[in-house]
C-alpha cells in the first residue's frame, strides 16, 4: 500500500480538489504529500479488511462490489480496519 498523504488523515481539512488544511498545524502548507507524525487515518475503503485492489486502482469490496480505495467509508456498518489506529 502507498504511504498515507494528508488526505488520508482526519485532521485535513479540503478546501478544493487540490488545497487543504491541517487542524492540528495549520500554519503548515498542505500538499499531496506524505502525511506526517501525527497522522491518524479517515475511514477510507483502503483501509477496511474487505477491500481487495491494487494500489490507486479501483477495488472491489469483498470481491463483489466495485469500490475506490479512496471512498470515504464513515457510514458504512460493515467497517473493520485492517490496522486499527491508536487512539
Ligand atoms: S496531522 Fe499531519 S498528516 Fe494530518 S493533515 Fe496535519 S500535517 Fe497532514
Amino acid at each position: 500500500m502507498k504511504a498515507p498523504c494528508h488526505q488520508d488523515c482526519r485532521h485535513y481539512i479540503p478546501i478544493d480538489v487540490f488545497h487543504g488544511l491541517c487542524r492540528v498545524k495549520p500554519d503548515e502548507p498542505i500538499s499531496d504529500a506524505e502525511a506526517c507524525e501525527r497522522f491518524f487515518p479517515v475511514k477510507k475503503c483502503k483501509y477496511c479488511t474487505s477491500y481487495q485492489g491494487s494500489d490507486g486502482e479501483m477495488g472491489t469490496c469483498g470481491g463483489k462490489i466495485p469500490a475506490y480505495p479512496d471512498m470515504i467509508a464513515k457510514t458504512c456498518e460493515d467497517f473493520l480496519w485492517e490496522v486499527p489506529p491508536d487512539e
